[in-house]
């Protein structure tokens, strides 16, 4: 025990957070949030882009093909109408050849026709085409351009058709020509719009009367894809609006039980140790709050221990206090003129300022075991704790020879143990002197060490009056004393002075050499303490079965 009193103030709790960079991150419900949110905005982005693509592409296929479809319908639409007028448009198609033969492009748009009747008949086929290209674009919402099989635009729904050069070379004609389908995205000379292409030959059975081109400019297309991404982050961001509050309200939740445990270690630091925190989830901070739980169970049992301990420490002070200061003042006043009295007056008290000695050293002992008992480690090379015991135990014979008891001793020779051999000595000299001590004069002690299978086995047997079985688990805990009417046996010279602290360290330091303690009724009365450590070798055949007696220990005391 420290005999230095110290002062000390309870210190006011002053939570200090460290520096938070981001102001998300001072509180555990915001990281959550804030990383719920930017796990879902990253996710989200990925997947816009994703989406937008797959859109992107679903969307100019849709328009190529719908385009593609109403070219198809306005090739198959306009067979009829062409080949109502084949003789025209062939009369067409035979002067817009003989003209082609006499010159450029241009001189033939400029050229007049010879005949009055051919340029009438086709003039009014062309006129019928213009109609039809103007109605159709009107249906379709795109530009319709006819020609005939040679690339001459004959109709156009947007431009006069002479404007329009020759379509012959572009690709979506070509495949036209040979009966297909083909789109193409390219800038229109007219607009400089990037503009989507396609054709379709119009067929009067194997024979190609001319061909329907379509076009429709990009940037409608690109609108409406444009609108569908812009709906899509929109839906997005709502999304990670629920998903950031999500975050705040899980964050919330979680943090609750967190805060109540700050809130109840708190009150704790106050002292107020009948906090309990509930345990209310299944899942760590279940488990977090149950171990805090029963951290503050033990600490509030260690507590009670510890007041125990003082309380039965100031109790065990006292009392040759007491003695002490009876007679010292019976001296004082006028005890000291009789010298007997005197005499043995002054004798007890010398013996109670030994009592006093060694009930300090005890104490000072056993606050020396608490302060390590966590950091016990055992040697690492085995002993033989045979030659020690022995010794142990020879010291005993004088004892309870003058005891007047009989003491028998069965040691083997070898005990390889892996322990601190004073700690064990101390041990079996604790247990000899209890049982010297409660045994009435006349009776018996026995010791038997024996090598288990794996272990070793200390016995220490005596026929004194026995320790009650409810009280077995008590007589190791500090200060706990049986009955006073045993105290006749008790020898002045025992561990813990009879101050019940002697089976307390016998417990500890057992436990600290990795072994265990208990206590058996002997048969036909009496105690048996019982102490076993681990092996730290198995013994040999010989030795395992039955240890062989010491022959000097063997002999009755
Ligand atoms: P003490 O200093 O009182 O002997 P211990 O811790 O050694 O303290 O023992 C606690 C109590 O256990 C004793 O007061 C005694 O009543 C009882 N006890 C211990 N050893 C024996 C024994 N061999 N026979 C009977 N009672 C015993």
């Amino acid at each position: 025990m420290n005999a230095q009193t110290r002062h000390t103030e309870p210190t006011p709790y002053q939570p200090r957070r460290l520096a938070a960079r981001w102001p998300w991150q001072r509180s555990l419900g915001s990281r959550i949030a804030f990383t719920y949110g930017a796990v879902f905005l990253v996710v989200l982005a990925l997947l816009l882009v994703r989406i937008g693509q797959v859109v992107y592409r679903a969307q100019i296929e849709e328009a190529e093909h719908n385009l593609e479809l109403d070219a198809f319908l306005a090739a198959n639409a306009l067979e009829d109408p062409l080949n109502g007028y084949a003789a025209e448009f062939e009369a067409y198609a035979a002067w817009e050849l003989e003209h082609q033969e006499a010159g450029s492009e241009e001189e033939i748009l400029e050229y007049k026709p010879l005949s009055a009747n051919a340029l009438a008949a086709t003039n009014q086929v062309a006129e019928r085409l213009q109609q039809i290209a103007a109605i159709y674009a009107m249906d379709i919402g795109a530009r319709v351009t006819i020609m005939d099989p040679r690339g001459h635009v004959v109709a156009d729904s947007v431009y006069p058709f002479y404007q329009v050069p020759n379509q012959l070379h572009q690709v979506e004609v070509q495949t036209a020509l040979q009966g297909e389908e083909q789109h193409d995205i390219r800038t229109d000379p007219f607009t400089g719009q990037t503009t989507l292409y396609v054709a379709a030959p119009i067929q009067q059975g194997s024979q190609i009367l001319g061909i329907v081109q379509l076009s429709r400019p990009m940037q409608a297309i690109h609108a409406n894809i444009r609108r569908l991404l812009f709906q899509l982050a929109g839906t997005g961001l709502v999304a990670l609006l629920l998903v950031t509050m999500l975050g705040i309200w899980i964050g919330r939740h979680l943090t609750h039980p967190v805060q109540e445990l700050e809130q109840a270690a708190l009150a704790i630091a106050q002292g107020d140790f009948e906090q309990q925190v509930p345990a209310q989830t299944a899942d760590e901070l279940g488990a977090l709050a149950q171990a805090f739980n029963h951290m503050v169970a033990q600490v509030r049992r260690m507590m009670e221990q510890q007041r125990i301990f003082v309380a039965n420490a100031s109790h065990e002070l006292r009392t040759p206090l007491t003695n002490i200061k009876l007679r010292t003042e019976t001296l004082l006043h006028g005890g000291q003129e009789d010298p007997l009295l005197r005499e043995r007056y002054l004798t007890e008290i010398d013996a109670e300022a030994d009592r006093l000695g060694r009930l300090a050293n005890v104490l000072l002992d056993l606050s020396q075991l608490d302060e390590t008992a966590s950091a016990s480690q055992l040697p690492p090379e085995p002993v033989n704790m045979g030659p020690n015991l022995i010794a142990v135990a020879r010291a005993m014979r004088l004892r309870t020879n003058r005891a007047g008891l009989k003491f028998q001793a069965l040691i083997p020779e070898e005990i390889p143990l892996r322990v601190w051999p004073d700690q064990v000595e101390a041990i079996l000299a604790n247990l000899l002197d209890n049982a010297a001590k409660y045994t009435p004069p006349g009776g018996e002690v026995t010791l038997k060490i024996q090598l288990l299978e794996d272990r070793c086995q200390i016995r220490v047997e005596d026929t004194g009056p026995g320790i009650p079985e409810e009280e077995r688990p008590l007589i190791f805990e500090r200060f706990y004393r049986l009955n006073k009417a045993r105290s006749r046996y008790q020898a002045q010279e025992g561990i813990g002075s009879g101050a019940g602290l002697g089976l307390s360290i016998v417990k500890t330091l057992t436990e600290r050499n990795g072994g265990r303690i208990w206590v058996e009724s002997r048969p036909g009365g009496g105690s048996a303490f019982v102490v076993e450590f681990p092996l730290a070798e198995a013994p040999s055949a010989s030795e395992a079965p039955r240890p062989a007696p010491s022959p000097e220990l063997a002999s009755q005391g």
